[in-house]
């Protein structure tokens, strides 16, 4: 597109062109100053490096303090406690080493703090490549500083880092001198090290120029008749630099560089298009910058004569078809381009907007919100653009061309994009309306005024067209879902956006609904998935370009490896948008209800009943299960009803009959080998279909290693399964060993599946996970103290654990291992999920425990000691400092398996009390015509619905909603199964007599197990504050 017919064209005009008349007045009031080179007798300039050439540690420390919840203040007030003999200044000096000035800062911060300060983390921050850059305004200003033939130098207080190298990101070659503290072993205010600076440049104190942030710091250099500027913020210390030496120090256009080797393009065929084009007549120079962002295509600031131009080009070398539509210009640069006026103004790279206030920063996303309101209320036809785009069926047509772009740049299979492939065309929402669309609309693609909080002009409108406007709100909002450290699109979903004063993702949703005048709508979690869907595909063109060396970017190919995990963002939207689906589905009949109590006798050896009441007779609607609460398995869709029926079968023939046996395997000195008529049990099983039936269908939709059950689905299962204690083993669906399986479907890599996945889908291995410790609370998982240290290409493990259910098994292969890595991390990134073959020396069983004495041979539960473990780097699970993550975040169905297995315990208890109370007579009658214990029987089956009737809505809650929006469904049934269990169990074995409490019955082991799991899943206390903490979060 050329110069003209972008100008006439672009629906922004005037946004551009407001912006553009504003620039023009100041630029022309600035220009008499720019061309006055007089006569500056400065000969050098000084900088002090923290707070001058790079962030400030206070600057630093205060956004860490917010993110760290840390109260405000206590970094900077401890790093100036003891004034020059405080830790702070004797590091500066290097009298203490990092070791020993963080042990003593870290100690006082804490007292200050009157909290525990991991100031390793702080530290670890303000040394990182992240924040510590020289501000681009700088490293322009010493470019010029040094081209008018003037020396530069660092002073700085600075010290020496672990690894025993001076802190100094800064390239050296910017400076004739540099004078460190460390080095000298003197710090400023102190005279002698200016005078020392000074002599190494050769020069008088009149004849250079230092700037510094520190009035102290400031104030002794003046004192010696240096020139100083005292610096508040780069951008005007650089202007009032300008001032003092009397020529330009900015290239003119902040957020630029030299163009790129790879990027340059042909000076001087662009200057004669431009001259004949604008009618321009100069033979001064074009200059020409490359702007620091824009992934896709290359884009360059231009200056010629008088004239503040921006070009924008495709990037060069072989395309994906129709990527990158810069429409077709001839060839004058050498691939096509347009070119726009410049506007100058602020743009926010990093969307937390770090250094503002609160309020600042939600009226720039309040503004942000507004400007798209407005581009979406633009009327087409009015402004001549009623051709912009084809009409109708945007999203459609978008999902197709991403799909192709993706497969043309497809460098491997990536399994999360090939179900979004298939999913997206299925969930189509239906289009409201169609306007015009920026399509790539974040906050870094707006150029906002420098002093309040308005947009001038928006930029990047390649993607623009007709079309769906919410696909804009969606694509703006990605930020909020993606980690700041995410390379290139930076986002904050490890901040806490109330602190920051940043609008939620739904709130700046309803905000534009308000706006607009919309209902809220229904489809957002579409959106979201489809734009990071999106996302992923052009991450993934990135990579391909990089493969091929055409990218525009140095991140370029650290970027396109994120793509999976983008697309299993994706995905997580998708699962959400899916269910919602699913809850819209229609019933056949809506009245439908099934009930069934557990009545009919069906087993010689334990009378298992039915579950049988129900307000209509015959069978379920085929899409029961899919629509509401399924809450009897007679409603269950067919081929789950028929898997149910298997089960029960199954359950009846093979499962009760051997429990004698096993039983008694298991009280025999043989019971720490497992039983061989299990083995052979679960042979049946597999052969029957009745395997791996737990893992939800969410996280295995392609059904490759479940039988893609919902949640509702397999709690009907599972309740069957836990009616005996060996049927989840004998159907490979029992705990640690299906919270593992999960673990590794959702966050193993190929090959951790193929090594230890496999096996325990196929029932050959058995696992355990490693987390308690007898030394610390362990309810609270932040006290896990075992360490992961990297030690060459392993991580050493060290650590006492105990409880560790399964650990003695001898087919236990796998030890799911809990640790720090990171002491210093913030509380949440200090442990991670390492997976530990059983195999490794240092792993030292020292007993097993018993659980009132029963052992559960022969997994058991053991007390083990991990001495100097190496496990190879690659058993890492997700990375280091993600532990919590991949524990407590994302990890759902395994944890409410127990709760649906404790309902089957309660009604096997009460149908054995129910067949015994009519079979023993006492005081003349039968115990079923005693009062005490119809009252229990009632009492029991009363409790029993209550509790099941909570899983399932759990479950339900967890299919419709996903795992995180069931927490408080979740933490209900924890709180409430076991002791339910409890009771029911305790009346079963009342009414039992002394047989209850032997192991003639499985009454006894059932209690036990109970009891156990008001530990074992978590202390009831725990489960009970997460539902107060829900309930006043979210029900005021
Ligand atoms: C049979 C069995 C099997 C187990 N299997 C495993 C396993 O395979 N792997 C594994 O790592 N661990 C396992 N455990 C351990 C179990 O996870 C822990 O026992 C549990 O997390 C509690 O930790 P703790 O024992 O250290 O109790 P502590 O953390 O010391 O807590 C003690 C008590 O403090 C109180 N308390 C704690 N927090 C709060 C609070 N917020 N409010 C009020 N009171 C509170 C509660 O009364 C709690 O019971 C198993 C335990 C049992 C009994």
């Amino acid at each position: 597109m050329c110069v003209r017919s972008c100008f006439q064209s672009s629906c922004l005009q005037w946004a551009w062109r407001t912006a553009f008349l504003k620039h023009i007045q100041r630029r022309h009031q600035g220009s008499h100053r720019w061309t006055h080179l007089g006569g500056s007798t400065y000969r050098a300039v000084i900088f002090d490096m923290g707070g001058v050439l790079i962030p400030s540690p206070g600057r630093v420390a205060a956004e860490w303090e917010v993110q760290n919840r840390i109260p405000s203040g206590t970094i900077l007030k401890a790093l100036m406690e003891g004034g020059e003999n405080g830790p702070w200044m004797r590091f500066m000096r290097a009298e203490i080493t990092a070791e020993g000035f963080l042990r003593e800062f870290g100690r006082l911060c804490s007292e200050m703090s009157k909290t525990s300060v991991p100031v390793d983390s702080f530290f670890s921050l303000l040394t990182s490549e992240r924040v510590a850059k020289q501000f681009p305004v700088m490293t322009e200003a010493i470019t010029q500083i040094r081209a008018k033939g003037l020396q530069t130098a660092v002073l700085s207080n600075n010290f020496y880092l672990p690894n025993q190298k001076s802190f100094l990101p800064l390239d050296r070659k910017q400076f004739d001198v540099v004078v460190e503290s460390c080095v000298e072993g003197i710090c400023k205010p102190d005279p002698r090290i200016y005078k020392l600076c000074l002599e190494r440049l050769g020069l008088q104190p009149s004849e250079s120029i230092f700037l510094d942030d520190l009035g102290p710091n400031v104030k002794a250099a003046a004192s010696l008749g240096i020139h100083t500027i005292k610096v508040n913020d780069p951008e005007t210390a650089v202007k009032e630099l300008e001032a003092l030496l009397g020529f330009t120090l900015r290239l003119g256009v902040p957020n630029t560089q030299p163009v790129r080797k790879t990027m340059e393009i042909p000076k001087d065929s662009l200057k004669k298009y431009l001259k004949d084009l604008l009618g321009i007549q100069t033979t001064g120079p074009l200059e020409l910058l490359q702007f620091d962002h824009g992934q896709s295509n290359p884009t360059y600031y231009i200056r010629l004569a008088n004239r503040d131009l921006v070009l924008r080009k495709k990037p060069p070398g072989t395309l994906l078809p129709s990527a990158h539509a810069i429409e077709r210009e001839f060839s004058v640069v050498g691939t096509p381009f347009y070119v726009m006026e410049y506007c100058p103004g602020l743009i926010y790279k990093d969307p937390s907007l770090p250094g503002l206030e609160p309020s600042h920063r939600r009226a720039i996303y309040t503004a942000m919100n507004t400007v798209l309101c407005k581009i979406h209320s633009v009327d087409p036809q009015a402004v001549g653009l009623e051709d912009y785009g084809k009409q109708g069926a945007y999203i459609p047509r978008q999902v197709r061309t991403w799909v192709k772009q993706y497969r043309a740049s497809e460098t491997s299979t990536i399994p999360a994009m090939e179900r979004l492939i298939e999913w997206l065309p299925l969930h189509l929402p239906h289009q409201q309306r169609t306007t015009l669309v920026h399509g790539d609309f974040r906050l870094d693609n707006l150029v906002f005024h420098p002093e309040k909080p308005e947009v001038l002009a928006v930029l990047d409108w390649e993607l623009s067209t007709l079309g769906d406007p919410l696909i804009d709100v969606a694509y703006s909002c990605l930020a909020h879902y993606l980690p700041s450290s995410f390379p290139v699109l930076r986002g904050f979903n490890d901040c806490d956006l109330t602190q920051l004063g940043i609008p939620a993702a739904e709130e700046y949703f309803r905000m534009y609904c308000l706006q607009m005048g919309l209902p809220p709508t229904e489809n957002w979690n579409f959106y979201m998935a489809f734009s990071f869907f999106r996302l992923a595909a052009i991450l993934q063109g990135v990579y391909w370009r990089s493969l091929t060396g055409q990218a525009s970017s140095a991140h370029a190919e650290q970027t396109g490896k994120l793509t999976e995990f983008v697309s299993n963002l994706a995905w997580d939207f998708a699962v959400k948008e899916g269910f919602r689906v699913f809850k819209e589905m229609p019933f056949k009949n809506p009245l439908t209800r099934f009930c069934h109590t557990w009545a009919r006798s069906q087993s010689q050896w334990y009378p298992i009943g039915t579950r049988s009441y129900s307000s209509v007779p015959e069978a379920s609607p085929a899409h029961a299960s899919r629509g509401g609460l399924v809450i009897s398995p007679e409603s269950l869709s067919p081929p789950v009803r028929e898997l149910y029926h298997r089960l029960k079968r199954f359950m009846e023939q093979h499962v009760y009959p051997a429990e004698p046996e096993l039983q008694s395997h298991q009280a025999s000195a043989a019971r720490w080998s497992p039983s061989p008529l299990i083995e052979d049990l679960k042979e049946k099983a597999k052969a029957e279909g009745l395997w791996n039936l737990f893992l939800p269908l969410e996280a295995d939709p392609e059904k490759k290693y479940g039988a893609g059950l919902t949640n509702v689905e397999y709690a009907h299962l599972c309740e069957l399964m836990g009616t005996s204690l060996y049927a989840p083993e004998i159907c490979n669906c029992s705990a640690p060993d299906t919270g593992n399986m999960e673990l590794l479907v959702r966050y193993g890599t190929e090959a951790q599946k193929a090594r230890w996945l496999m096996p325990l889908l196929e029932g050959k291995a058995r696992s355990c996970f490693a987390m308690t410790e007898p030394q610390v609370a362990s309810s609270d998982a932040t006290n896990i103290e075992a360490s992961i240290r990297e030690e060459d290409s392993f991580y050493v493990i060290n650590g006492h654990k105990w409880w560790i259910t399964g650990i003695l098994d001898p087919r236990c292969q796998l030890c799911v291992f809990m640790g720090k890595t990171d002491p210093h991390a913030p509380r949440h990134r200090q442990q991670s999920v390492l997976l530990v073959p059983m195999d490794t020396p240092g792993i030292k069983i020292i007993r097993p425990l018993t659980v009132y004495g029963l052992e559960d041979a022969p997994g058991g539960h053991g007390e083990v000691r991990f001495e100097r473990v190496h496990v190879p780097k690659e058993n890492m699970v997700l990375g280091p400092g993600r532990g919590f993550e991949i524990t407590q975040g994302r990890l759902g169905p395994g944890r409410i398996h127990h709760c649906m297995r404790l309902i089957g315990f309660s009604e096997r208890a009460l149908a054995l009390m129910k067949a015994r109370v009519k079979s023993r007579v006492a005081f003349g009658k039968p115990l079923v015509e005693q009062g005490t214990v119809l009252a229990d029987i009632a009492q029991s089956r009363v409790e029993i619905e209550q509790a099941r009737l909570l899983v399932l809505r759990a479950a339900h809650v967890m299919d419709l909603a996903g795992n995180k929006a069931a927490a408080l469904d979740i933490a209900m049934i924890k709180m409430v199964a076991p002791s339910m269990a409890s009771r029911v169990i305790d009346r079963a074995i009342q009414a039992f007599g002394a047989a209850g409490l032997s192991s003639d019955y499985p009454l006894a082991q059932f209690f036990t197990w109970a009891r156990a799991l008001r530990f074992a899943d978590g202390p009831d206390e725990v489960h009970r504050a997460t539902v107060a903490k829900l309930e006043l979060k979210h029900r005021i």
